[in-house]
């Protein structure tokens, strides 16, 4: 008997940067594997997309942060505190926030701030962080995460999940040109791409939409989303500079795109 599959259910909540927009949000992306809910980045913005996508803060299990840039981490702050707010529905389960080695002293630093303010009960609120110098990974009930450092912050790395039933997506965070990035995407059935900027506007520590095609076709993804468009992208044919480098299945990301992922 042939077992069904449900795969990776991804919801790109924010397409944008930190360049106010109403179209589209700072960065953040909800992928869900059965019942557990993840959330990539919270930028600014995030909460109010996660209600659009049907999604409260409490059903969030685990944050994972590409790096520590206020577009991507920002909403953090907000969400601990609305998450003491005494309505009854307070969070029951534990969250897990994940990042690269850093994230801790980076909370250390939040919490010299806000103190209490964002101090969950005992154990509600764990941290995990991933080496930002080499591979790492963590297993868990219905998914494994792999990380690996990408060009960008000290802290960066990108990721990418593996669902129980074998259907993986990886997130690239924020990078420049990345071997490391090729590697960790290799016959991924989904690569979430950072494409800040068009091919003539190439800035240090960001892809361009034809260097992330070259990344997706090495890698030999089975589908590319390019996402984190600064308001340049909007007046130039970001599709055909992708197309340069890569012929597969390419989607642009919107807010609340939805992509439904079966390996
Ligand atoms: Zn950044
Ligand atoms: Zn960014």
């Amino acid at each position: 008997m042939e077992i069904k599959k449900h795969g990776i259910t991804v919801t790109v909540l924010g397409s944008g940067t930190c360049v106010p927009s109403l179209q589209r949000s700072s960065c953040a992306v909800l992928m869900q594997i059965g019942t557990t809910r993840l959330l990539f980045d919270s930028g600014p913005g995030t909460m109010r997309r996660l209600l659009e996508a049907k999604t409260t803060i409490f059903d969030l299990d685990y944050i994972l942060y590409s790096h520590f840039h206020p577009d991507h981490s920002a909403e953090l702050v907000p969400l601990i505190f609305a998450t003491k707010y005494p309505d009854g529905n307070r969070r029951q389960v534990p969250l897990t926030i994940i990042g690269g080695r850093g994230l801790t002293d980076f909370f250390a630093g939040l919490k010299a701030v806000y103190g209490k303010w964002i101090e969950l009960s005992d154990g509600l609120l764990k941290f995990i962080e991933l080496d930002n110098k080499s591979k790492d990974s963590r297993n868990f009930d219905n998914f494994a995460i792999e990380s690996a450092p990408v060009e960008h912050n000290p802290e960066s790395i990108a990721y990418r999940i593996t669902s129980a039933d074998d259907s993986s997506v990886v997130y690239s965070g924020d990078t420049d040109f990345s071997e490391n990035l090729i590697e960790l995407a290799k016959d991924a059935d989904l690569l979430i791409c950072e494409s800040a900027l068009p091919d003539s506007m190439q800035v240090k520590g960001h892809l361009t939409p034809s260097m992330a095609g070259e990344i997706a076709s090495r890698a030999g993804v089975k589908k590319l989303v390019l996402t984190h468009f600064y308001p340049n992208c909007e007046d130039v044919d970001i599709m055909q500079e992708c197309r340069k480098t890569y012929r597969g299945p390419l989607l642009l990301a919107e807010d609340l795109m939805k992509i439904k992922v079966i390996g």
